[in-house]
């Protein structure tokens, strides 16, 4: 790894493994035929510190940096779990930190990081997903509140949510993307409802649900930032998101890999080992080559992050969407390696097939990512 850990890191890092080997690991199967993580493991996680790390001790978090969140994400991986942890800590609180202001950073922050508050980010609607501009949810003053109508889909972590950041239009400029503001709105509140969870092909602990609004009541000091701007704040903090999205790919193309290299030094076929016939050898060989340059330059964008240098939006946009197509990549010939067995259930390179092929299509899809690159480039 590029990044230079400390002894308190490595102690961070041990406290984690643990919590996940003895708190999550035993009963992560139940949960998944379940498809849902009970409240209680969010509340543990944060009193130990592991929600939000990076949030200031005056706010209830423990002021620490970027790496404590990678190594938060790297030892769920290692677990071979996968709960919101990330999106709720590194995608969704830090805009509470960065936009809001000193009430709502009160208000909110110390339950996001004891796990008394859970949170999720409403963008996707029904009619629309990567052209966020043409979001049609509405909020409409009224007196000292906001009305909000519409329909969000496929948000993560709704299930579970108490605060979600709704994208809502509150304009009709036009240039839309000023249209856009971005209000937080509370779970209870009366006209605000979910679905249950939508059944996927993968990731089934992520609560993904529809959140629908009917004449919702929210007070307009549920106004994160400025009215107008919603557009400017999410495409500024999506660079963490996507950041830690090309993580969470890279991840789980390694692990794949590791599997897939196990397999083919122990099964046999025509009496030797399958690794040694050149077609699975080279596979194996290009699949170390591609991590291996995924790793060095994520690596160098996340050390980029950690000391708040300025990272372009197209390294960015490159790391998300390379990564994520190299993993899927990854999880087509490991898989391949397992023969029928990798087919099976009860194969975790089944499961880490299925769950990485969202991968190139959240926080920004691929062609999204490439259009972003392309209009960097002048085209
Ligand atoms: C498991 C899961 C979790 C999610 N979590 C969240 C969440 O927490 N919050 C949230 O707000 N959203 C969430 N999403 C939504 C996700 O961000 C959107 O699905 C994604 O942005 C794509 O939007 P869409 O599905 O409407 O596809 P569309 O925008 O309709 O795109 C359809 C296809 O057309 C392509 N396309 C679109 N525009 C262009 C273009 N200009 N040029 C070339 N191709 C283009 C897309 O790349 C895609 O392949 C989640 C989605 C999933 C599946």
């Amino acid at each position: 790894m590029a990044i230079a850990y400390t002894e308190e890191h490595n102690m961070f890092r041990q406290s984690l493994r643990k919590f996940y080997e003895k708190e999550v690991a035993p009963y992560y199967e139940e949960w998944e035929k379940e498809m849902n993580v009970p409240r209680t493991i969010w509340k543990k996680f944060g009193s130990q510190g592991f929600l939000c790390p990076w949030i200031p001790t005056k706010y209830g978090g423990s002021g620490l940096g970027f790496e404590y969140s990678v190594i938060a994400i790297e030892e769920m991986a290692r677990a071979d779990v996968g709960i919101p942890f990330g999106l709720h800590s590194d995608v969704v609180v830090p805009y509470f930190h960065l936009l809001g202001n000193e009430e709502q950073k009160e208000r909110w922050l110390p339950g996001c990081a004891s796990g008394d508050l859970l949170s999720a980010i409403a963008m996707t609607e029904p009619g629309t997903g990567s052209d966020l501009a043409a979001v049609e949810t509405t909020a409409v003053k009224d007196g000292n509140d906001y009305i909000i109508n519409g329909q969000k889909v496929f948000i993560t972590n709704g299930l579970n949510s108490d605060i979600v950041i709704v994208v809502c239009k509150t304009g009709n400029e036009e240039k839309r993307h000023r249209n856009l503001s971005l209000i937080v709105v509370e779970a209870g509140t009366p006209g605000f409802d979910k679905s249950p969870p939508l059944q996927k092909m993968g990731r089934h602990l992520d609560g993904t649900v529809e959140l629908f609004f009917e004449d919702c009541r929210v007070p307009q000091e549920n106004l994160l930032g400025e009215e107008g701007k919603g557009f400017y704040y999410l495409m500024q903090n999506l660079q963490q998101e996507r950041i830690v999205a090309g993580l969470g790919s890279l991840l789980a193309a390694e692990k794949m890999f590791n599997e897939g290299l196990a397999y083919a030094k122990e099964r046999k076929a025509f009496g030797v080992k399958i690794g040694s016939f050149q077609a699975n050898s080279f596979k194996l060989a290009e699949m170390a080559t591609e991590i291996e340059l995924a790793r060095t330059f994520l690596d160098n964008l996340i050390n980029d992050h950690i000391v708040g240098k300025q990272i372009s939006v197209s390294r960015v946009s490159m790391a998300k969407w390379w990564i994520s197509e190299m993993a899927n990549r990854v999880a087509y010939h490991s898989l391949q390696l397992f023969g029928g067995y990798g087919y099976m259930e009860e194969y975790p390179i089944s499961r880490h097939y299925r769950n990485v092929r969202v991968d190139t299509i959240f926080a920004g899809s691929t062609e999204i990512m490439k259009q972003i690159i392309a209009k960097e480039l002048g085209l």
